[in-house]
């Protein structure tokens, strides 16, 4: 794919981004970004997910140059870029709130950023053609912005954003502002999009669904701080800390310490007095506090023996979905205890309010560092 000679990504699908050390302070005090290091491949589809505030949008505007860096140094293809002014970054960008020229037609507003780098015109015709059938809206371009709607115009946002080839795209939470069935549509055209043309996207968004949904990777943002960096199903089946167990997926917590470390296994005492085994994926030690971790598939409902774990629970809620019924229990202090219970004919009827036992194998309960939402 040809890039404009303005630009500094090279002349190749895809541009790699570091972030070295970056730091960022908006106030000389608060560091809103700690020690960013991030490396993005080729044509790598990467989401910075985590909740408001983590610093996702500021890390991205740093990227693109709107915000400078306090400390470190962030470099794309190889280049370092500090000092290197947003527009000759080459790179393509869509936010939340479509920023379309209001007063330009659909096709004014994506031949501009091809106006801007001195492209022809029949350059830009054609360019601009190939822009309005990659969104599916080959008739659109006479229209202005006013008159799509919500949805049409994210899809003109995100042609802008691809129309001038660039190696890079920075998307800020471009679906938030869709309902959800035009969202999830949404997620897998840009998905395809993002896999026919191989250029390199950096996506920012709150929404967990979503970062699993499109990313090769996914970095997990809190305080500034990128807690684990992995591909969807590693951060699902290997949270490293609680926040990341929490923040991925339905998650059953339970706190206690660690009374003994045995290889892989550990054995905690919960803080209500019960002691349970699990596999020891980040402990501190013995004596350490630990946070449990239990997805609710992976626990059983009046387990056998054979499962080693045992411990008392009280029916709250049953919720029948069909295929699987959910079911809320207090467990050793934990009132919102969920499992999912398959639906089989066979399987002892629940009752509301009744004591029932909940157990599991030590190696799907894992004992994490104890980190919470800053
Ligand atoms: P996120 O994208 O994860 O919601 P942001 O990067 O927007 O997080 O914000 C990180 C922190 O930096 C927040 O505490 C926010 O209030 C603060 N912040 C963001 N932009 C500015 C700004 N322009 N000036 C001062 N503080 C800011």
């Amino acid at each position: 794919m040809a890039t404009s000679n303005h630009d500094v990504a090279a002349d190749e699908a895809g541009a790699t981004v570091k972030f070295e050390n970056v730091q960022k302070s908006y106030d000389g005090e608060t560091l809103v970004v700690k020690d960013l290091n991030l490396d993005i491949a080729r044509g790598e589809f990467i989401t910075m997910l985590g909740p408001s505030g983590s610093g996702k949008t500021t890390s991205l505007m740093m990227l693109a140059g709107f915000e400078p860096a306090t400390h470190g140094e962030i470099y794309l293809d190889g280049a370092p870029i500090n000092n290197v002014p947003p527009h000759k970054r080459g790179i393509g960008m869509v936010f939340q709130n479509y920023a379309l020229f209001p007063h330009m037609t659909v096709a004014e507003n994506l031949a501009y950023p091809l106006k801007v780098r001195g492209k022809s015109r029949s350059e830009i015709d054609e360019r601009v053609r190939r822009a309005l059938a990659m969104v599916e809206l080959p008739e659109f371009g006479a229209r202005r912005p006013a008159q799509l709607s919500g949805g049409q115009q994210q899809r003109v946002a995100v042609a802008r954003a691809l129309v001038f080839e660039p190696n890079l795209v920075l998307m800020d939470e471009p679906l938030g502002a869709l309902d959800k069935q035009l969202r999830e549509q949404m997620q897998f055209e840009i998905k395809h999009i993002h896999e026919n043309l191989g250029v390199t996207v950096v996506y920012v968004t709150h929404d967990q669904t979503e970062a699993l949904t499109m990313s090769d990777r996914v970095a997990v943002f809190n305080d500034g701080v990128i807690q684990q960096l992995s591909t969807p199903e590693d951060l699902y089946e290997h949270p490293m800390n609680s926040f990341v167990a929490q923040f991925i997926g339905e998650n059953n917590k339970l706190s206690g310490k660690v009374s003994e470390i045995d290889g892989d296994e550990c054995v905690v005492h919960l803080d209500t007095g019960e002691t349970v085994r699990a596999a020891a994926i980040n402990v501190d030690g013995v004596g350490a506090r630990t946070t449990l971790s239990l997805r609710p598939e992976r626990v059983e409902i009046q387990p056998g023996p054979e499962l080693g774990n045992s411990l008392e629970a009280r029916v709250r809620e049953m919720i029948f979905l069909g295929d699987h019924i959910r079911v809320r229990l207090a467990v050793a202090g934990n009132e919102e205890f969920i499992v999912k219970v398959p639906n089989k004919h066979d399987e002892h009827e629940l009752k509301e309010g009744e004591t029932t036992t909940v157990g599991w194998h030590a190696s799907d309960c894992r004992a994490l560092d104890p980190i919470e939402v800053a």
